[in-house]
């Protein structure tokens, strides 16, 4: 049995009674180039620890514990449950949780994101792993292929999304994927993101307070984005001007170092 294989996915989710449920983001990954293609990203050590969002059917929990020394997985479908129990019964060093991935607080000092998560919940899952003070050394996640290409656009066409993960990481869209890859195929097509995240002396490392300062000051004048900066920004004239950043730019047309110049 492969779980990739369109076939046995029917076979594992008729015996259960089960079936691919929208509301929870279920598109079951069939693909076995693409299924390597994320595993090879993410650069596993034999020594390391996975966090993975949403095993759904286990498919990538599966390479994911031949791997490393531990996987934990977050599944919000409790009726996935005896289904995971019963295809990684093979592995006695995978974890599953039956919680909303939104509300879990990572716990481990060194891991990596490594998932093909629900992609409604993409951009509040990003920034809870990335603003986390246990932060992954790196996010390889399948995400919309829309939103991966906006995660990666950066200055002069920023948006809050990119910012929001420029600040703490450098993102990579490292393939584009076909919803034909996925069962049952999803409206839109999908793309491999991997995120690297910037630690402690990385030359673009900077503290998350900080980090979360400087978005705050962008939200604000993302709010009003065909403002210029002088209108939405109207108290830190004299910080723009002291950082040489003219007030009459507009809020896309800044770099992450000129945000991070402004909470100085
Ligand atoms: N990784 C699997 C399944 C992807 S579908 C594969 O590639 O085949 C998305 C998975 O995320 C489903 O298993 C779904 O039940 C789960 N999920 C949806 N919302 C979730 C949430 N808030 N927290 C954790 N898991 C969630």
């Amino acid at each position: 049995m492969e779980l990739y294989n369109l076939a046995d996915i029917k076979t594992i989710l008729e015996k259960h009674g089960l079936w691919a449920k929208k509301q929870f983001g279920q598109n079951f990954l069939i693909n076995k180039d693409i299924l390597m293609t994320i595993v090879e990203t993410a650069k596993l050590k034999p020594t390391e620890q996975v966090i993975e969002i949403g095993p759904g059917l286990g498919v990538l929990t599966n390479e994911l514990a031949k791997l490393v020394t531990r996987v934990t997985c977050l599944e919000l479908d409790t009726t996935l449950l005896p289904v995971l129990k019963e295809t990684l019964s093979a592995y006695k060093n995978v974890q599953i949780l039956n919680q909303d991935a939104l509300h879990f607080s990572p716990c481990f000092k060194e891991y990596k994101v490594v998932a093909n998560i629900p992609y409604n919940i993409t951009s509040p899952l990003i920034n809870l792993f990335l603003q986390a003070d246990l932060k992954p050394e790196s996010m390889t996640i399948l995400v919309q292929r829309e939103v991966a290409e906006k995660i990666c656009i950066i200055d002069p066409d920023m948006t809050v999304l990119s910012l929001q993960v420029a600040l703490f990481g450098k993102a990579k869209l490292v393939k584009k994927v076909g919803a034909g890859c996925f069962y049952p195929a999803p409206k839109v097509e999908s793309a491999i993101l991997h995120i690297d995240v910037y630690k402690p002396g990385d030359e673009n490392y900077v503290e998350t307070k900080k980090a979360l300062e400087a978005l705050n000051l962008a939200k604000k004048a993302f709010s009003q984005r065909r403002k210029m900066l002088s209108n939405t920004l109207a108290d830190y004239k004299e910080t723009m001007a002291k950082a040489g950043i003219a007030s009459n730019r507009r809020p896309e047309t800044l770099s992450v170092k000129e945000w991070l110049s402004l909470t100085d």
